[in-house]
């Protein structure tokens, strides 16, 4: 490595916060090359993670009928986005869901509920179906149910809640071109919450939605402050008839630009690469585990995402490891494998058709 990369890497190990113009040079196409980035970022990653990949499985548990503005979000009031609405599931097919993403290999199951955020009703079901997941499971629970207070958070503590999500999304100056009917502020205060009670907060952003890179370094920088644990870095998934477009500036290079920047601000939180993966780091997708050790399987709320198997495939060709439960068997960790696939024929080989002339 050479060595501004070197102590950029050494910088971020002894916790130095790095200046805004470091910061803008990494997130710049212009700046830092981007190996040696990544190189950097790998340091902390691997010091606090190892190779290991956490693995995580959403269940959006209730979806759209939201009364909230957020212009990004296909479940807003003002989305015309074409999707399922439902109220919250029954129970039994949360607690066959759970089962399901255990035995899939996730780390956690993240619970999701659309909403401005729930009644304390709603909060003292959710802490019952969150028992009966701990008790049956070896799988970590999250939950997303927007903004809540100590109340609410106080009942999810007492029922064994691991996580409670609420991302921050954008820095605070940008906030209100993205949202006008819940402030920053509030969600910064429903992170608070979940940890006077000991919970702990998880909480991201959603990277391409026409921020500048000074938002993106003031939400990194709000988030350690916060001192937020686990952030999910989404990368903004336009769907058509939400308000919020982005500006299509995005690319794979960005994206990892994006998550490097985030992990060396951040560099003992659990990054996460979220909903975008797919779509939008495309043939580059297994590189963003040099910054990054979590990501999603089985797609996000409104959008589909690369199926387990192939994501493991990833994670194992880029020589990572999946942390996995006591319930999941990853036999094929570490596995030297070889051998040629051919895509679109579900691996029959494809031979010449004879004609008979
Ligand atoms: S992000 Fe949450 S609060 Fe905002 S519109 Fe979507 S479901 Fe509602």
């Amino acid at each position: 490595m050479f060595k501004v990369y070197e102590e950029i890497a050494r910088a971020s190990l002894a916790d130095e916060l790095p200046d805004r113009k470091t910061c803008k040079w990494i997130l710049s196409d212009q700046g830092a090359d981007l190996l040696p980035l990544l190189q950097a970022a790998y340091v902390p990653r691997e010091k606090y993670f190892g190779r290991s990949v956490m693995v995580h499985l959403l269940n959006n548990i209730q979806n759209g009928l939201c009364p909230e503005d957020c212009g990004y979000c296909a479940q807003s009031k003002n989305s015309s986005a074409n999707i399922r609405k439902y109220p919250i599931k029954p129970e039994e097919e949360i607690l066959e869901e759970a089962e399901r993403a255990a035995r899939a290999g996730a780390t956690r199951y993240c619970m999701v509920l659309s909403g401005r955020g729930p009644s304390t009703r709603t909060v003292r079901k959710l802490a019952s179906t969150i028992k009966k997941v701990k008790q049956a499971l070896p799988i970590e629970v999250c939950l997303s149910a927007g903004l809540l207070g100590d109340e609410q958070a106080a009942i999810l503590a007492e029922a064994g809640l691991d996580r409670l999500n609420h991302n921050l999304n954008t820095s605070e100056s940008h906030y209100p071109s993205i949202c006008s009917t819940h402030t920053f502020q509030d969600r910064v205060n429903t992170l608070l919450a979940a940890r006077r009670h000991g919970v702990e907060p998880c909480s991201g952003l959603i990277v391409g939605m026409g921020e500048t890179s000074d938002d993106l370094i003031d939400v990194a920088l709000k988030l350690r402050e916060l001192e937020v644990p686990s952030i999910p870095v989404n990368f903004l998934i336009p769907i058509e008839g939400n308000p919020v477009q982005g500006s299509g500036a995005l690319n794979p290079e960005s994206c990892l630009r994006a998550l490097v920047m985030l992990r060396l601000i951040n560099p003992r939180a659990e990054i996460r690469i979220s909903a975008g993966r797919e779509g939008h780091l495309r043939g580059l997708g297994a590189l963003a585990l040099w910054p990054a050790n979590s990501l999603f399987i089985e797609g996000y709320l409104t959008t589909k995402g690369d199926a387990a198997t192939e994501t493991y495939e990833m994670i194992r060709d880029a020589g990572f490891e999946i942390e996995g439960n006591s319930l999941f068997k990853d036999d094929r960790t570490n596995e030297k494998r070889s051998g040629f696939r051919v895509s679109g024929s579900d691996g029959e080989i494809l031979k010449p058709e004879i004609r008979a002339s």
